[in-house]
């Protein structure tokens, strides 16, 4: 990890910047952006992945195998949330994330891992809206964070 990022006490968001100033704009907000939101740490965790440096076009392999592993965890985080709720609708999103992140394998640094995982995070992403939804909140977006990323570029998807 990079001298420049710190971890939020509250909901464990890596964000860059000095903690000091917060985030990595000129005149933020100092703080956590996630803090006081509904599932603060599950948004943090989809979004280090989702702006992770696995989907640069020239991530090194050990970036998408670190990110292979994190979106093992996130997902793991997802179940625990949806534990304790009656979400078939969620249950499915993840089945599917979890079968995504099996089908991914990093080790073959093909170009078809990196669309698993990148569909892995979608499905993960789909659960926690699920449970947003079940609270009547909107959906996550991950770009209103964008700010507090080292994001060099537009995320892929749109090219699959
Ligand atoms: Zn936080």
């Amino acid at each position: 990890m990079a001298g420049t990022d710190h971890l939020c006490p509250h909901c464990g968001a890596e964000l860059r910047g000095d903690p000091r100033k917060g985030g990595s704009r000129p005149f933020g907000a100092p703080g956590c952006p996630y803090d006081g939101l509904a599932y603060a740490s599950l948004r943090a965790g989809h979004d280090a992945i989702y702006f992770g440096p696995w989907r640069r076009i020239d991530a090194p392999p050990m970036e998408i195998r670190r990110a292979y592993h994190r979106i093992g965890r996130h997902l793991d985080a997802i179940g625990s949330a949806l534990a304790g709720h009656d979400l078939p609708a969620a249950a499915r999103d993840l089945d599917q994330a979890i079968e995504s992140h099996h089908a991914a394998d990093p080790r073959e640094e093909s170009r078809d891992a990196l669309r698993f995982m990148d569909n892995a995070l979608s499905y993960a992403h789909r659960a926690i809206d699920d449970l947003l939804h079940e609270k009547g909140l909107p959906p996550h977006q991950p770009m209103d964070f964008a700010e507090w990323y080292d994001v060099v570029e537009v995320p892929f998807r749109d090219e699959w």
